[in-house]
C-alpha cells in the first residue's frame, strides 16, 4: 500500500466557535490516527529525526511500539529523554528541529512526530501512566550522589528538566522559584487555547514526584542569593530564570494608555484568568481596535487572545515580510483563521492618542533590501509612505530580554552585553559550580532548546560532582 503523503490532520475547534472561548484548539489523535501516521515512519537505520531534537527523544523507536500496540511502552521510551512530553508536542517548533530533518520530509510532508508525541503523552495521562517506570529510574540512579543538595533557579522549562535529570541521577534537588506557581512561561506566556494548564500541573507532579522539592515565591537575588545557597550546603547550581524583561520600540506615544507589552498582557490574562470572566473586562482591558507589533509566537498569541477578549478587529504588524515571520506555522495558520488581519512590511514610527488614552498607530511602509547579519533580508523604510492605523490598544511584542536581578546581585557571573549570562558549552558559567541555560543565556527562544540546556547541564553537574567525590 502506497505511504500516505500528508499529515494526518488532527481534528480541531472551529475557527467561528473557537474565537468565542479559551478551550485547546486541536482535539489530538484518536487512537486510529495516530496508527495511520506512526505508518508513515520510514524506520530509518540513521534515525536523523533523532539528531534534530535537542533532548534527542527515541523517535522511530516510540512510533514503533505506537504500531507494536504497546503506548505506555512508547510513553517510557519518549520519558526517558523527555520530562515534558505533552508540553513538546503542542508548542514544539517541529519545523525547526525532529521534522525538519524527517526523511518522509524529502519529498512528501515529515512524520508528524509532534503530533505523536502529544499522542503518546496523552494516552498515558489519560489512563495514569505517564509516570517514569521504576526500571527506567533505577538505571540512571548513582548511589555516590544520593544525599548531594543541587539547587535550581527558575521553574520554566529549562529549570524543570535540569530538576528531572539531576533527580533520577539521585541528587536531592530544590527548585527556587519567584511567582506563586510552577512553569515559566508554559504557565503565564502561553495561552490556554495552545497549552492547557492542567497538562502543565500533570506534568510538573510528574517531576515532583522524581523527588524534587520545589520552593515557591523565592527570588534568588532578593530573597536569598546564590552565595547563601552555597552557604546552605547546596553543592552545585543551575540557573534557569528566562527573559522576562520586556523590550519596548522606543517610540513616541508607548506610555499612553492602552498599550501593553505582550508579557503585561499575556501574563495578566494567564495568571488573573481574566477569560473566566468575560463579562468583566478586566483586569485586561482590550478595545474594539487591536494591533500587535510582531510576528513570533509571542505576537500569534497576544493577537488571538485579543480576539478571544472580544475585539472586533486585530491586527498583526510586522515590519518584513510573510515568509520572515518566526511563528510556529501551525500558529499563523491558527491566527489567519481566526480572522487576524496580518499587516506585513509595516513598521510602527508613533502611538497616537487622547485624553492619555491611544487612538492611533502610525506606521511607515517598509521594503526588504539585501540580506542582514541574520541572512533574513533587511526591512528598509519607504520614504513619505506613513499611513495612520485606527486602533484602541497596542501590544508590544517584540522580544525579551534576562531580568539582571540574579545576576547583578551575584558575583563572579559574567553577561553578555545585552544581559544573557555566559557559559561554556558544558552550560557553566564564569563562576565554579554554577551553570545555567534556556532563555537566560540564548536570549527569547524555544521550550525544546531550554530543555536541552537543561539536561546538558544536568549531565555535567553529575559529572563534575562525580569526578569531585572520587578525589
Ligand atoms: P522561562 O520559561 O521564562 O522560566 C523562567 C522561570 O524562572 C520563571 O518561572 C520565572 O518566574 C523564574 N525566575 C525568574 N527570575 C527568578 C529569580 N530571580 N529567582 C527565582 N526564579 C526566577 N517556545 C516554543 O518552543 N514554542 C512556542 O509555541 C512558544 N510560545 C511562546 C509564547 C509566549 C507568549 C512566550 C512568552 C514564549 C513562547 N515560547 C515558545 C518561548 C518559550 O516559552 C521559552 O523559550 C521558554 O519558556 C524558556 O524557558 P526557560 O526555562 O529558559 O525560561
Ligand atoms: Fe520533536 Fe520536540 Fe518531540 Fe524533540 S521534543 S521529538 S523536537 S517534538
Ligand atoms: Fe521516521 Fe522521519 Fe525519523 Fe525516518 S527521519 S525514522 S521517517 S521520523
Amino acid at each position: 500500500m502506497a505511504l500516505q503523503k500528508t499529515k494526518t490532520p488532527m481534528r480541531e475547534q472551529e475557527p467561528e466557535e473557537r474565537i468565542k472561548n479559551f478551550d485547546e484548539v486541536p482535539f489530538g489523535y484518536s487512537d486510529e490516527e495516530a496508527v495511520v501516521e506512526a505508518e508513515r515512519c520510514l524506520q530509518c537505520k540513521h534515525q536523523p529525526c533523532v539528531e534534530g531534537c535537542p533532548v534527542h527523544v527515541p523517535i522511530p523507536q516510540f512510533i514503533q511500539a505506537i504500531l507494536d500496540g504497546d503506548v505506555v511502552e512508547a510513553n517510557q521510551i519518549i520519558k526517558s529523554k523527555n520530562n515534558l512530553p505533552a508540553v513538546c508536542g503542542r508548542v514544539c517548533p517541529q519545523e525547526e528541529q525532529c521534522e525538519k530533518v524527517c526523511v518522509m520530509g524529502i519529498k512528501n510532508e515529515p512524520v508528524a512526530i509532534g503530533r505523536l508525541e502529544r499522542y503518546v503523552a496523552d494516552y498515558n495521562m489519560e489512563k495514569g501512566t505517564d509516570k517514569s517506570s521504576a526500571a527506567e529510574l533505577e538505571k540512571m540512579k548513582i548511589p555516590e550522589l544520593e544525599e548531594k543538595k543541587v539547587a535550581v533557579i527558575g521553574a520554566g522549562p529549562a529549570g524543570l528538566t535540569a530538576a528531572a535529570d539531576l533527580a533520577k541521577y539521585g541528587f536531592d534537588v530544590t527548585i527556587f522559584e519567584a511567582l506563586h506557581d510552577t512553569g515559566g512561561v508554559l504557565r503565564y506566556g502561553i495561552p490556554e487555547f495552545r497549552l492547557p494548564k492542567d497538562i502543565v500541573d500533570r506534568e510538573v507532579e510528574a517531576i515532583k514526584d522524581l523527588g524534587v522539592e520545589i520552593r515557591l515565591n523565592v527570588v534568588v537575588g532578593k530573597t536569598m542569593t546564590v552565595d547563601e545557597l552555597f552557604e546552605q550546603g547546596y553543592e552545585a547550581m543551575f540557573i534557569g530564570v528566562g527573559a522576562g524583561l520586556p523590550r519596548f520600540l522606543n517610540i513616541p506615544g508607548e506610555n499612553l494608555n492602552g498599550v501593553y507589552s505582550a508579557n503585561e498582557f499575556l501574563t495578566r490574562v494567564n495568571l488573573m484568568k481574566a477569560f473566566k470572566y468575560p463579562e468583566y473586562k478586566t483586569p485586561v482591558v482590550v478595545g474594539d481596535k487591536v494591533a500587535v507589533v510582531g510576528a513570533g509566537n509571542v505576537a500569534m498569541d497576544s493577537a488571538r487572545t485579543a480576539k478571544r477578549l472580544g475585539a472586533e478587529d486585530v491586527y498583526i504588524v510586522y515590519r518584513r515580510a510573510a515568509e520572515q515571520m518566526p511563528a510556529r506555522s501551525e500558529e499563523i495558520h491558527h491566527a489567519e483563521e481566526e480572522g487576524i488581519e496580518f499587516k506585513l512590511l509595516n513598521n510602527p514610527v508613533a502611538i497616537h492618542g487622547e485624553d492619555g488614552r491611544v487612538n492611533k498607530m502610525e506606521c511607515l511602509k517598509m521594503k526588504l533590501g539585501e540580506k542582514d547579519d541574520s541572512g533574513r533580508r533587511r526591512p528598509l523604510p519607504i520614504d513619505d509612505s506613513n499611513w495612520m492605523l485606527d486602533v484602541d490598544t497596542v501590544i508590544i511584542a517584540i522580544g525579551q530580554n534576562p531580568n539582571p536581578l540574579l545576576t547583578s546581585n551575584t558575583k563572579d557571573i559574567e553577561t553578555k552585553s545585552w544581559g544573557g549570562i555566559k557559559v561554556n558549552e558544558d552550560q557553566e558559567t564564569s563562576r565554579e559550580g554554577v551553570y545555567a541555560g534556556g532563555d537566560v543565556v540564548t536570549g527569547a527562544a524555544t521550550v525544546i532548546k531550554a530543555m536541552g540546556a537543561g539536561k546538558t547541564a544536568a549531565e555535567n553537574i553529575k559529572n563534575d560532582l562525580l569526578n569531585k567525590s572520587k578525589k
